[in-house]
């Protein structure tokens, strides 16, 4: 399997997995253009790709979804939740395009498995999602409030897992955010912060996650530096110094992560 961050954080976001003859992209959150141009960048044809995974409806996650699907002819997938609140022109992507999925039921993509996953976010229904192939697993895990058993389940043993690490919390109490929106990001629905996300990776190193990607930082109440900081300081605290950290870079490809 091959795994790449194309971009990612609330500009954009979009990752690339590719596995067996299937080529995916988990969403698409910038221009049909930039994301063009980003799949060049790692030597990825567009036209090549099987499909578009959408996580949530915010703009971050979908702006490209609808001229992407148009230009390549690719399917999109989504639960109902998601294409009951999708607005046009996001919306109008041709009717033998939409692909429905039902969340926390896997399905299969060129033979590949891919589990969507409810998770607490303050969208209609947001997913994320694991990929499944010749017994590897990859897992995508951005815009989520909290973790859960439930999740941390889910995600165990991916050799290779995209998680959030949004904000530091004392940056965004004392940042120039309105107060409902610190309370909406801080909420259980919100986003993670560094520290939760370093004692969810505590927890998924116990059962076999070794390769990390942290995604989705915000511009504004975090800095990679800090984020690292704050994730290594609960992994070590917990004796762990074996888990391989990498930052997922805003706007360009992060590097190609193959999986064997
Ligand atoms: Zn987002
Ligand atoms: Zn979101």
């Amino acid at each position: 399997m091959r795994f790449c961050p194309l971009c990612s954080g609330s500009s954009g976001n979009a990752t690339y997995i590719e596995a067996g003859s299937a080529r995916i992209l988990i969403d698409a959150g910038l221009s049909c253009k930039r994301i063009t141009e980003l799949l060049q960048m790692i030597g990825v044809d567009p036209r090549t790709l099987s499909a578009i995974l959408i996580t949530h409806e915010h703009i971050d996650h979908v702006r490209g979804v609808n001229i992407l699907s148009k230009k390549f002819d690719l399917p999109v997938y989504a639960n109902a939740d998601t294409w009951s609140v999708l607005k046009a022109p996001l919306r109008d992507v041709a009717p033998k395009n939409v692909c429905v999925f039902e969340s926390d039921r896997d399905f299969y993509l060129s033979g590949v498995r891919i589990l969507p996953f409810s998770v607490p976010h303050d969208a209609i229904h947001a997913v994320g999602y694991t990929v499944s192939s010749g017994g590897k697993k990859v897992g995508v895990c951005t815009d989520l409030g909290h973790v859960d058993a439930r999740i941390l389940s889910i995600l165990s043993g991916c050799d290779l897992l995209l998680f959030e690490a949004n904000h530091d919390v004392d940056m965004l109490m004392a940042g120039s955010y309105p107060y409902l929106l610190k309370k909406r990001i801080l909420s259980g629905s919100g986003h993670m912060n560094n520290d939760d996300c370093g004692k969810a990776l505590v927890k998924l190193h116990e059962t076999g996650v070794k390769n990390v990607i942290l995604g989705h930082l915000s511009q504004e109440n975090n800095y990679p530096a800090l984020a690292m900081v704050a994730v290594r300081a609960a992994l070590e605290g917990a004796g762990i110094d074996d888990m391989q950290i990498a930052i997922a870079a805003r706007e360009e490809p992060t590097g190609v992560f193959e999986i064997v």
